[in-house]
């Protein structure tokens, strides 16, 4: 029997008449997938509900923020006491202090920080500071990392550019990218090659130090450490994007589990206890180009939203609370639905490479290993679809899309991961 989704067809029928694709974001329209999208209607702990009343194990969780799942108590609770005291003054409050102490008290490269509402102007800001402190343009980017929507990093993106194969976005002159080099990521002959040319001239080499944008794909030995030490002799700026792997990975992101440490970080998705709320922060003197203190300017009226605060601040101390076993928690989850994926693919012959570190993991549909957007573009994205409509057709929901990863809560209970092993195996015999 087939789930029925006539109250999301309906609204979505009315959507896209007054929305663009009748969604405000590009890869909920369930394109490189199939079907109409699904309408949320609530959620809790592991589990989404749609508005025709179908439940669905999660692994999708507002992609990355919601690390203890849906409607977490603790963090409604943090959220509800803010509103009850106002929802924004556009002013200082205690809590934003209190949460900069805590990024700068988890994050290696962070000694000060300034709070901001989207991973989009979070790294944005984050190049600029880099263009101001070091009074260089170009910037050095990689394939199919995702670095939010702004003019300048939307060549060869991740997420959904990845998904719509796009090159880059319409709308953006040649001449703001003209500064920007894109480079496959994970190739340190390329790196050095095209740092050697342009010698005193980066402001900042910005990557995701764990790429989640086109599918989990980690870095490989060296290549960071390669790119720290270039750029430091050189005088130009490495920046992490940890807008996913922040606190995710780690409560000090990858830089801490991989023991490289950039001069800017950017935080997101996490930090926001799923509101929007974003993060740039570094070495103290690179911050203090900051206005009001120095000369780059960047601004927000809803900046430090008490709200958003609140709910990061309570996410920020559970995840400290829960420490190192909460994150070895997650991993063995994860770990138990990779290596049922595996086992499945196995058994019907279906050649799959997971990649996967933490609590994330994405499966692509090729027998090459899956190092580079090249690589990830070699995945058969008509047998990820097949994949994903099996599944949702049998309650469990992953990314619509190919190129994004599968996040594990501590939600998330053994009784889901059996009930989500159980549909895979299921999934994978109409995949041959
Ligand atoms: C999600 C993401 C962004 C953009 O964040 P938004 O809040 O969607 O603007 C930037 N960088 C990375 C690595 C991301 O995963």
């Amino acid at each position: 029997m087939s789930r029925n989704h006539s109250q999301s067809a309906a609204l979505y029928a009315e959507a896209v008449q007054y929305i663009p694709g009748g969604v405000n974001s590009p890869v909920r329209a369930f394109k490189s997938v199939g079907g109409d999208p699904l309408f949320m209607e609530r959620g809790a702990g592991s589990r989404i509900f749609d508005v025709d009343g179908n439940g669905y194990i999660d692994y999708v969780m507002s992609w990355g923020p919601l690390i203890f799942g849906h409607a977490a108590p603790r963090i409604l609770e943090a959220i509800t006491d803010a509103a009850s005291r106002g929802t924004s003054f556009g002013a200082s409050t205690a809590a934003e202090v209190t949460l900069a102490k805590k990024i700068v008290a988890a994050v290696p490269s962070i000694e000060k920080v300034r709070l901001v509402s989207s991973g989009t102007e979070a790294v944005m800001s984050a190049v600029r500071v880099a263009r101001g402190f070091t009074k260089r343009d170009l910037i050095i980017k990689f394939e199919g990392n995702y670095h939010g929507h702004s003019d300048g990093f939307l060549a060869k993106s991740g997420s959904g550019l990845a998904t719509f194969g796009l090159p880059d976005s319409a709308g953006v002159p040649a001449n703001l990218t003209r500064d920007t080099i894109t480079l496959p990521y994970n190739d340190i002959a390329a790196f050095r090659e095209a740092f050697a040319a342009h010698k005193g001239e980066v402001a900042c080499v910005m990557l995701e130090p764990i790429a989640g944008n086109m599918g989990i794909v980690p870095p490989v030995a060296g290549f960071l450490e390669t790119l720290r030490e270039l750029t430091a002799a050189d005088g130009a700026l490495l920046l992490f994007d940890e807008v996913i792997t922040g606190f995710r990975v780690s409560v000090g992101g990858a830089q801490q589990m991989l023991g490289v440490t950039p001069d800017l970080t950017t935080l997101g998705k996490i930090i926001g206890g799923g509101l929007p709320l974003a993060a740039y922060g570094g070495r103290a003197d690179i911050m203090d180009v900051v206005s009001p203190v120095g000369p780059v300017y960047q601004a927000g009226t809803l900046s430090g939203n008490p709200l958003a605060v609140a709910a990061g601040l309570e996410q920020l101390t559970i995840l400290e609370e829960g420490g190192p076993e909460m994150y070895d928690d997650l991993t063995r989850k994860i770990g138990r639905l990779a290596t049922a994926t595996q086992t499945a693919a196995d058994r019907v012959g279906v050649p799959i490479q997971i990649n996967r570190i933490g609590s994330m993991m994405t499966t692509f549909f090729t027998e090459t290993p899956v190092t580079d957007y090249t690589t990830a573009k070699t995945s058969d994205a008509a047998r990820y679809a097949k994949l994903f409509r099996s599944l949702l057709e049998q309650g469990i929901y992953f990314a619509p899309s190919q190129f994004e990863a599968a996040f594990v809560s501590t939600a998330h209970t053994d009784e889901d991961l059996d009930a989500t092993i159980a549909a895979v195996d299921k999934a994978f015999d109409g995949l041959v």
